[in-house]
């Protein structure tokens, strides 16, 4: 049984005045029945693990350095993150495979890079507009999948996030069977590679998610949570997602 997880991501988003949503959203869900992740800004990271207290809430960076340490200013390493208060690291979100040009082995690497550092990965994957247009979201996620994710991948230490690239910040999502279509592909590649494994690990759904359409995507076989951007930067827009996912 794979547990639910709600992941926040912040982006370049946050400073202290609003450490408040992270306290009100730990108020709203004191034991929460599923896996709760917020990745603020790195600056944020120390301030909100001192805040979370007992709390069960996870926090995770956006992106990681493939190396340990090193001659890479304004890079951030795997045990840094860790050290500040991380269990997970988002890495290849679609604005850094696009700004920064990274590969599908480079976040390879910054993904063993976390596991080495005791921090679960959340891989991200998804096609371009283009890309669904031409018929191709099904290889270009299966491309992906297969190179981005290293070997040594688990249920404990890798989940993977399906966000498709023109549903991001758009307020456009794909249809339902759409996104069970490409969920159900990601779940046959990880079994095949990974066996009992490839079965363990999280499949989220990210793009565009909000209190709205949530309930409908959770319902969804092999959708076991959201990486949601806009919407969970507050704690009232975010905990509707979190009772969706809760509740499905
Ligand atoms: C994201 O950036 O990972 C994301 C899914 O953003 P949004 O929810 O705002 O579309």
């Amino acid at each position: 049984m794979r547990r639910k997880l709600a992941a926040g991501n912040w982006k370049m988003n946050g400073t202290a005045a609003d450490l408040g949503e992270i306290t009100a959203l730990m108020a709203a869900f004191p034991a929460p029945k599923l896996d709760l992740l917020i990745c603020p800004p790195a600056t944020l990271l120390a301030r909100m693990a001192d805040l979370r207290g007992a709390h069960p809430l996870r926090l995770g960076g956006q992106d990681c350095h493939a190396a340990q340490t090193g001659a890479h200013t304004g890079d951030i390493a795997a045990a840094m993150l860790r050290d500040a208060g991380a269990d997970y690291v988002i890495l290849g979100h679609s604005e850094r495979r696009a700004a920064y040009a990274e590969s599908n082995a480079t976040i390879a690497a910054k993904a063993s890079a976390a596991h080495s550092a005791g921090l679960t990965a959340v891989i991200c994957l998804g096609e371009s507009l283009d890309q669904r247009l031409a018929g191709q979201t099904l290889d270009i996620v299966a491309q992906q999948l297969a190179a981005s994710v290293p070997d040594a991948a688990t249920g404990a230490n890798t989940v993977i996030a399906y966000e498709p690239i023109w549903a991001i910040g758009t307020g456009k999502v794909p249809t339902l069977p759409e996104i069970a279509q490409v969920h159900a592909k990601l779940r046959s590649d990880l079994v095949a590679r990974f066996g009992v494994a490839g079965g363990q690990m999280r499949l989220l759904y990210g793009g565009s998610v909000k209190p709205s359409n949530a309930a409908d995507i959770f319902a969804l076989t092999d959708v076991d949570g959201a990486l949601v951007g806009g919407a969970s930067l507050k704690a009232s827009d975010f905990g509707a997602i979190i009772s969706a996912l809760g509740a499905a």
